[in-house]
Order: structure tokens, then C-alpha cells, then sequence
């Protein structure tokens, strides 16, 4: 909520002209109280959880032969009852615990001082904070990943999130509700530290969510810009690996990069499968 009584007040406060952005920020936000801002995380995730498989569920459905040749394991096909079935599993966990846990985090985003007025962040300073979101992000879904494959995470907590060997885009948050749980803190971990505007707490988790439904839809196209552009970058494959190989895993733990499972050689078993493949099996 924007304590400005209109756009000279806003003006004044901010010392200089606001920029379209700020004057849309300004018109949208200035009545709305910041529960109500803070709230509309969990409509970005509803919906990014809603749509953003939906373009790999048709791919799935039509079963081009075009296509195929991306498919990860194309030895299994998912019908779509296969994947409704796990899109409502995941939306009855959302319901449960993502979507509450959401609301709960509230006085904490308050508290860490994520901001909702003028200025707006300017692009860089959004970009930088985005970076070390998903690292802070990445390095600690590594460790706690990792423990969720000890004999015990695994077999209380973690089995679920392995229920698919061949993971679908509608998988990526299908999890225990524990896990949703621990491996969201790392989520609120790197806010938490370098705290910046609401718009960037948005943006990190919807660009978050999409990268886990790109790298659990079973496909890996050349063209995937996020496999050119990040350096480090995972992607498809990588994470599908992780799911095939199930409970024994022991390879490809982190969520969005390569160099933790490099350093602390965690992805030995991934670089030996990879020399082992023949050319158009998984490789
Ligand atoms: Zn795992
Ligand atoms: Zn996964």
C-alpha cells in the first residue's frame, strides 16, 4: 500500500518524474494493502504450476515424431490421465501446505523488509538480485536434496518426489508435503538475505517454477534458451537422470546448476552414464 494521496504527492516523495512502470505500479498498488500484494504470489504459482506444463502435455499427447527425437526417454509415453492425475495430486498439496505456507510467510517477508513502494528497482539491481537468489537457492537445495537421499529422507519424505522415473512438467512440485516444506526454505533463503521490491519476489518465484517445469518435463530441446544463455546450466536431462536412476541415485542433487554436484563430485555417476551411452538411446 502507497501512502501518496496521487501522482504529485509520488513525485515529490520519489524527487523526481516516476516512469510509466512506477505510474502503473503507483495505480495499481496504491489501495491495496500488502497482504493483498504478498497474496498474489500464490495466484502466480497456482497459475505458473497450471500452465506452464500444459505446452509438454500436448507435445506428449500428439507424439510427433518431429518431436520425439527430444524426448528424454522416449521409451515411455504418459497418457492424459497419467498427467491429470499428478496435476491434481499437486494441487491438493498446493491447497494444503504450498499455498498456506505462502500466506504464513507474510510478517516474515515483511519482517526481512521486502518493499512494495517507489521507486521501482531498476533493471540491473533486479537482475543481480535474481542471480543470487538462484544461487544462495541452488547451493542450498544441494545439501538438503542430498540428505533427502539418506536411507531415512528418502524413505519417509523424499519416495514420493521419485514416484516418477520419467518426470513430466506437471512432476516438478509433486512432493511430500515435507519436502515442500524443507526444500521451499532455500526459496525464501536468498529474499531473506539480499531483501529487494516485491515485483523481484514475484519474478524469482515464477522463473523458479519455471525452470523446475522445463527440467522435469522429459524433453530437452536444442533451442531451450535457459541451455545456451546460464552458464552452469542443468536443464532436462540432467535432472531426468536423477529421477531414472531413482532411490539408488546418488548423482545430480542441485536444482539449477552443474558446479555443486562438480565440486563436491556428485555427478560422477552421470559423467560415467553419459560416456557409456550409444548415440539415440537418452544421449
Ligand atoms: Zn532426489
Ligand atoms: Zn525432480
Amino acid at each position: 500500500m502507497l501512502e501518496y494521496l496521487n501522482l504529485e504527492a509520488a513525485e515529490a516523495a520519489v524527487g523526481r518524474k516516476l516512469t510509466v512502470w512506477e505510474e502503473l505500479w503507483l495505480n495499481y498498488s496504491a489501495k491495496k494493502h500488502d497482504f493483498i500484494l504478498h497474496f498474489h504470489n500464490i495466484l502466480f504459482l497456482f497459475l505458473f504450476y497450471s500452465l506452464a506444463p500444459l505446452p509438454y502435455m500436448w507435445i506428449e499427447l500428439i507424439q510427433s515424431k518431429k518431436i520425439n527425437k527430444y524426448k528424454i526417454q522416449p521409451k515411455v509415453q504418459r497418457t492424459f490421465s497419467d498427467m491429470f492425475k499428478c496435476y491434481k495430486d499437486v494441487m491438493k498439496t498446493f491447497i494444503l501446505v504450498a499455498g498456506p505456507l505462502q500466506i504464513l510467510s507474510y510478517p516474515t517477508t515483511k519482517w526481512i523488509g521486502i518493499r512494495t513502494s517507489l521507486p521501482l528497482p531498476s533493471k540491473w539491481e533486479m537482475f543481480w538480485q535474481l542471480c543470487v537468489y538462484f544461487i544462495i537457492e541452488d547451493y542450498c537445495h544441494y545439501w538438503m536434496h542430498r540428505w533427502l537421499h539418506t536411507k531415512w529422507g528418502y524413505e519417509k519424505i523424499h519416495h514420493v518426489h521419485h514416484e516418477y522415473t520419467t518426470p513430466i512438467g506437471f512432476a516438478a512440485p509433486y512432493a511430500h508435503w515435507a519436502e515442500i516444506f524443507i526444500l521451499g526454505i532455500p526459496s525464501f533463503l536468498g529474499p531473506a538475505l539480499v531483501p529487494g521490491h516485491i515485483i523481484t519476489y514475484w519474478l524469482w518465484f515464477i522463473l523458479r517454477q519455471l525452470e523446475a517445469v522445463e527440467t522435469h518435463s522429459g524433453y530437452e530441446f536444442p533451442w531451450s534458451l535457459t541451455k545456451w544463455v546460464i552458464p552452469f546450466y542443468g536443464g532436462a536431462k540432467y535432472h531426468d537422470y536423477h529421477h531414472y536412476v531413482g532411490s539408488r541415485s546418488r548423482s545430480n542433487f542441485a536444482s539449477v546448476f552443474t558446479y555443486c554436484d562438480y565440486i563436491y563430485g556428485t555427478d560422477k555417476g552421470y559423467r560415467h552414464y553419459k560416456s557409456l551411452l550409444v548415440p539415440n538411446k537418452r544421449d
